[in-house]
């Protein structure tokens, strides 16, 4: 077996009853489509195709392992290739359904854009640092809460499913794991709004511990201050304090004028 690659985020899991765990949240049936990114040696692979789905993918971008998975897994369509840089718009229907035990270094903008740009899918459960698992899971108002919450949470409801310690990978993080089910909104921002929702989501959360009227003061006499006296919120709040779709109101309202 070839050594571990740290450049690729290579943990692998080796305990069965978790890589069960995590496949089982996904609910398979027998007409899905699922797509498992990072099957690395096949821990939750055995798993989904032992739940005979109508198809199953598994995006790798380590070619040494992708080239070893149809040999084990014949009915495997094995996509050699990097998923920061997956075509997501081709997920379009409530049959796809997406998991992984994602490699730490590349999860958050992997999942920034997976839960923006997919289409219709069925739901999605990722495996991440349980730092990560306690972003996209925040409240509004708590010290997790920061942009990627506020993103992910306009595109899909999060449930933090259940934590995993180092000691069931080889090698061993240094950090615990969270798993995380991703289950898409039926109303989610358009092109245009995401891309105004992401540029007001940088702004406010790169000065978190300052005022929103501070942070947005070249816009509040624009109509933002306005807005806030309508929505009953406060100036003197700060960005942690408003929810997922305050941001997206903003966005939607005031992005061409300011955010794109
Ligand atoms: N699923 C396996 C398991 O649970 O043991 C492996 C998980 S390991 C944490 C992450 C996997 O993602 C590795 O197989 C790694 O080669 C792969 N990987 C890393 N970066 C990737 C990328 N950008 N696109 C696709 N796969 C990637």
């Amino acid at each position: 077996m070839p050594f571990a690659k740290r450049s690729l985020g290579q943990n692998f899991l080796q305990d069965p009853n978790t890589a069960r765990r995590i496949v089982a949240a996904l609910e398979i049936a027998p007409g899905d489509h699922v797509l498992e990114i990072g099957p690395g040696r096949g821990a939750l692979t055995e798993w989904i195709v032992a739940a005979e789905p109508a198809r199953v993918q598994a995006l790798e971008k380590d070619r040494d392992l992708a080239q070893a998975l149809p040999e084990r897994w014949p009915v495997l369509e094995v996509l050699a290739g990097d998923a920061l840089a997956h075509p997501w718009e081709s997920i379009d229907s409530p049959s796809y359904k997406v998991v992984g035990n994602l490699p730490y270094n590349v999860a958050s903008p992997l999942i920034w854009d997976f839960i923006s740009r997919a289409g219709d899918y069925g739901r999605a459960v990722f495996m991440v640092q349980y730092e990560v698992a306690r972003r996209l899971t925040a409240e509004p108002g708590s010290s997790d809460y920061g942009a990627l919450t506020a993103w992910v949470r306009n595109f899909a409801a999060t449930t933090l499913l259940f934590k995993v310690g180092p000691a069931v990978f080889r090698p061993k993080p240094k950090v615990d794991s969270g798993v995380v089910l991703f289950s898409p909104l039926a109303d989610r921002p358009g092109q245009k709004a995401a891309r105004a929702l992401a540029g007001l989501l940088r702004a406010c959360f790169q000065k978190r511990r300052k005022q929103l009227s501070n942070i947005l003061k070249s816009q509040w006499e624009n109509g933002i201050g306005q807005w806030f006296a309508e929505q009953g919120l406060s100036g003197t709040l700060r960005p942690e304090n408003l929810s997922p779709r305050h941001f997206r109101d903003m966005a939607e309202r005031f992005g061409d004028h300011f955010f794109t």
